[in-house]
């Protein structure tokens, strides 16, 4: 039977629950402290709060299977058969199975982690093998949809597309694309869409952001290929392929040219698609579902700005039904749960609870005019503009983003640090411990006062340094434990930007972040780290690295105002960091490390749009660094994705050291690397620290060999993959007691 698509829907909703359960839950149960059941009765519960609020807020379209105990790759990855055999030999449940593919466990390293398009979300890569065998296992999106119509709300089960699936996976072996395994694998979609016809589902949702990226034309036409195979079958529910994160230029004509039912197209971030919509002609029969309220910022939509979009749309189509412009996955719960934000700023956010009121609206403004849409927002408050900032900007010259020749540097850095060949550091967090989290709470209640809590902070400081020092690491950090977030930490001490209490976002599995709001001009009031990296480095004699998150990263980590370009926003945050630099130059640092995990998470999806992004991201990097003398080192640190896209800015970057995730990539990126002459310090990670387990001594050995066949010993650091905040101290201290042995072994030759 056919039923109409709805007049409005979101393409996901946030899962972690308005007081991250999920998080807390799953974590309990790989704690040991609840058991399955227990576990999928609060998974149950968040699931139906979620249909709940999506149909009292007069959604008429609501999506399910958008649920994940970890990330929804994966899930249609189980959905798919697509099991590496080295998970299914372990013989546990479907449960642990399921998270022994997401963490790892003692014998198996989980599936890679990486960056969910230019979104802080992370995904786990598909491990396609020659010897995989797809098979069809809709066992989750088939309870969900169950599990919703027994409170009465029919839903619209969502996959990933079997194209951006294949495309988003790798293969394990040498052999062949996965994406050549695109026909089989349309044949097990196939197989599914008939189980969910089965079960009465009237719509799936297909999702293939992969297309708003640049394809071949051979991509475009596989999927094309794919939509006819499936929009042809006899038996499956009404298909609506969403598409997501920019334009999807000729896959838009491709798509509408296959008998699926329903298109959906980002308006926000992809304004083109509104062009290839109207050249692509009278879209008989199609139902154009039109993403037009930014589901990957918070700021409120203009309504009616987005209704006139709407109405071009409705011009062109048949039908068309409002939506986010990608799921809402990336956005805080509710803002009616922030109790203290300035109401200026209120005024102008929408979180997901609130951008579905506004999804609602404008489906029926499509219907009955706009009347009556709320007015538009008077002009940004005057207060919010900081005229020095502005001043100083307009102010640079290029000098202001150059360092002297690094050949200078170097040997000024070795003469002041004298540090061996393959000098041993960490990235900088140590863990943090349920004391430091409890100090953290109990200071925010009023029940530890700044004193107490500096007090705290200091003993694990000092406890840190003399760990590092036991451990014979060289080059030390702080350990960052006044640190909640390495953005919001910064964020709480600028202007212009804004916490929330309970604005939190997955990033990955269970771990959840809070982003700040960039609002107003960025301005540092005082400095902001160097008491604590003076402190920790008054007790050592080894080199302490002072530790900043980068403009690039603190920008790709927050909520940013989107009413000035964002490199002029970056450059403000630069400056700041750039005062920060110099005081801690000043207080006898020698080593600061500027973090740019981010630097690739928001290369635009587009190819064509890249150069002018990593212009600016570049030069505010070098703006926040460069004003600092020749023999201070400045290191980066960059992880959660391949870099090999990047890696031409990473050079540009000009620090003196980059330490670059790799173990999971098995150091690919040192190739990368060599192949554009890179010539200064590079540390690839040697411990994969998103999963608790030990590397083996035989492991980390074997990737520092392979790193010093790429790079001089001399240039070459040897340091873990990332922080080590989320680890416990008992896998941290066996790990680096293995980091600092091998590069003693490796040293020896
Ligand atoms: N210095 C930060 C830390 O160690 C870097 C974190 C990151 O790269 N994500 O926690
Ligand atoms: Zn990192």
């Amino acid at each position: 039977m056919n039923t109409a698509f709805g007049q409005s829907t979101v393409l996901g909703y946030p899962r972690i629950g308005a007081n991250r359960e999920l998080k807390k839950a799953v974590e309990a149960y790989w704690a040991g402290t609840i058991d399955a059941a227990a576990l999928e009765q609060t998974a149950a519960g968040l699931r139906a709060e979620v249909w709940q609020t999506l149909r009292n807020a007069r959604l008429d379209a609501i999506p399910s299977n958008t649920f994940s105990f970890y990330d929804h790759v994966l899930d249609t990855a189980v959905a798919v058969g697509a099991i590496p055999d080295r998970f299914d030999r372990l013989g546990l449940s479907d449960l642990d199975t399921y998270f022994a593919m997401a963490r790892g466990v003692d014998a198996e390293p989980a599936l890679e982690l990486t960056k969910w398009f230019d979104t802080n979300y992370h995904y786990l890569v598909p491990e396609i093998a020659d010897d995989t065998t797809f098979q069809a296992r809709p066992g989750k999106p088939l309870r969900e949809y169950a599990e919703a119509a027994a409170l009465g709300i029919t839903t619209r089960p969502v996959l990933v597309g079997p194209a951006t699936f294949l495309l988003l996976a790798k293969t394990s072996e040498s052999s062949g694309r996965p994406f050549d395994r695109l026909g089989e694998l349309t044949d097990t979609y196939a197989e599914i869409l008939g189980r969910l016809a089965d079960a009465g589902v009237p719509w799936v949702q297909l999702d293939e952001p992969a297309y708003v990226t640049d394809r071949t034309p051979q991509e475009i036409e596989a999927l094309r290929a794919v939509y006819h195979r499936l929009g042809g079958l006899e038996r499956r529910p009404q298909i609506f392929v969403a598409t997501y994160f920019g334009e999807l230029g000729d896959a838009l004509p491709a798509l509408l040219d296959t008998p699926i039912e329903a298109l959906g197209l980002d308006l926000v971030a992809g304004q083109g698609n509104l062009v290839r919509l109207a050249a692509a002609g009278p879209l008989r029969g199609k139902t154009i579902v039109a993403g037009l309220v930014d589901g990957h910022n918070i700021w409120r939509t203009d309504l009616h700005a987005a209704a006139t979009t709407g109405a071009t749309v409705t011009g062109l189509a048949d039908h068309v039904a409002v939506s986010t412009s990608c799921s809402l996955l990336h956005v805080p719960v509710d803002l009616s749960a922030e109790t203290r934000l300035d109401a200026d700023l209120v005024a102008r956010l929408a979180f997901a609870r609130q951008k579905v009121d506004e999804v609602v609206l404008l489906g029926q403004a499509l219907r009955d005019g706009t009347a009556h849409l709320p007015d538009p927002l008077p002009a940004t408050p005057a207060a919010w503009r900081h005229d020095e900032v502005r001043a100083r900007l307009a102010g640079l010259s290029p000098a202001d983003r150059q360092r002297g020749a690094y050949p200078e540097r170097a040997a000024a850095q070795q003469a002041r640090l004298g540090l061996p060949d393959l000098p041993t550091t960490t990235i900088g967090s140590f863990p943090q411990t349920a004391e430091l989290r409890q100090a953290r709470a109990a200071l925010r209640a009023g029940t530890l006062d700044d004193a107490g809590y500096a007090a705290l902070m200091r003993k694990e400081v000092e406890h840190v340094i003399r760990l590092q020092e036991a451990l014979g690491l060289d080059v030390l950090v702080h350990g960052e434990p006044e640190r909640n977030d390495m953005v919001q930490y910064f964020g709480e001490q600028l202007d212009g930007f804004a916490a929330t209490d309970l604005g939190w976002v997955q990033s990955y599995g269970s771990r959840c972040v809070r982003p700040p709001i960039i609002y107003g001009d960025v301005a540092r009031r005082r400095p902001m780290t160097v008491e604590w990296s003076t402190f920790a480095q008054s007790l050592t004699a080894k080199p302490v690295k002072g530790m900043l998150t980068g403009p690039v990263t603190i920008l790709a980590w927050s909520f940013v105002r989107t009413d000035q370009p964002l490199a002029d926003t970056a450059d403000q945050v630069a400056l700041a960091l750039r005062d920060e630099c110099h005081d801690l130059e000043t207080a006898g640092i020698t080593v600061i490390q500027v973090d740019e995990p981010a630097l690739r998470e928001t290369l635009p999806l587009r190819k064509a749009d890249q150069k002018a992004y990593l212009d600016w991201a570049v030069g505010a990097f070098r703006l926040a660094t460069s004003g600092v003398a020749d023999d201070t080192q400045v290191h980066t640190h960059l992880c959660y994705s391949e870099f090999g896209e990047v890696i031409t800015a990473i050079d540009a970057l000009d620090a003196d050291v980059t330490s670059i995730e790799a173990s999971r990539s098995k150091m690919e990126v040192l190739d990368d690397l060599a192949a554009i002459g890179y010539r200064r310090g590079v540390g690839p990670g040697v411990w994969d620290i998103h999963s608790p387990r030990v590397p083996s001594h035989d492991e980390v050995i074997g990737s520092l060999r392979r790193a010093v066949a790429a790079v001089p010993a001399q240039r070459l650091w040897v340091n873990p993959d990332c922080g080590l905040k989320t680890r416990g101290y008992a896998e941290v201290e066996a790990s680096l007691k293995r980091l600092v042995a091998a590069a003693a072994v490796v040293r020896g030759g």
